[in-house]
């Protein structure tokens, strides 16, 4: 009996971290829509366009994403128009530009519409902002994810430091409450906790009680 698992949270809460290893337990497929929204932001850095929102949305239809599951790392990597961006997509350049981006309202529909034609399929565990109140708000399962800013901003920092990418704590942190007030702010889908969602506060929760707690609750 194949749900749809909804979850979503602030930045830097570990959401994919723990869908992965979720999608993998219950052999569900696996979608992170921040990476959509990064890849359409890396794309407007490309093509000039971040600050020039009309021109940004009249390329739209260029831009093509596809997730390509990788084997050997056990999850899918995002593709933009043809190529590889995993990297270029993580890095804090992206972060910092990303939730203006995510804030214009045709980006979201583009998305939000490939996000739902991927959720035809049941067996399906989804993160980032509007999961569970915009894209599947029939989904079984909610999950909204928090944790306090520096627990989320020292994870974060960690993770880029292991990625061989220079930066300061300080930057990461002021990135992350940055991104989680305009993310809380902006006028279309704006993040907040669906009714039906289990909040789930994993400052001090190690990553296997986490999984264990939330695949209980898949499996309820
Ligand atoms: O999940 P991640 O931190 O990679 O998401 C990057 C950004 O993409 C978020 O800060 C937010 O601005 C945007 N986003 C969104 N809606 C989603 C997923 C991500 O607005 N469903």
């Amino acid at each position: 009996n194949n749900i749809t698992i909804a979850i979503d949270g602030y930045s830097s809460t570990g959401k994919s971290t723990i869908s992965k290893q979720l999608a993998k337990a219950l052999g569900y497929i696996y979608v992170d829509t921040g990476a959509m929204y990064r890849a359409v932001t890396l794309f407007a850095m490309q093509n000039d366009v971040l600050a020039d929102t009309q021109n940004l949305i009249g390329l739209l239809p260029e831009i093509e994403l596809k997730f390509v599951y990788n084997d050997d790392l056990g999850y899918a990597e995002m593709y933009l128009n043809g190529k590889n961006v995993e990297k270029e997509i993580r890095s804090l350049e992206v972060s910092r530009q990303v939730s203006k981006v995510a804030a214009i309202k045709a980006v979201r529909k583009k998305l939000v519409d490939l996000q739902q034609a991927m959720g035809k399929e049941k067996g399906i565990v989804m993160d980032g902002r509007d999961i569970g109140t915009v894209v599947f708000p029939d989904a079984e399962l909610k999950i909204f994810m928090t944790a306090s800013p520096e627990t989320r901003a020292a994870r974060r920092y960690k993770e880029l430091l292991d990625k061989g990418e220079k930066v300061l704590y300080a930057d990461v942190l002021k990135n992350v409450q940055e991104r989680d007030y305009i993310d809380s702010h902006r006028e279309v889908s704006p993040l907040r906790k669906a009714k039906d969602a289990i909040e789930f506060d994993n400052s001090d929760m190690g990553l296997k009680e986490q999984l264990e707690r939330i695949h209980n609750y898949a499996l309820r």
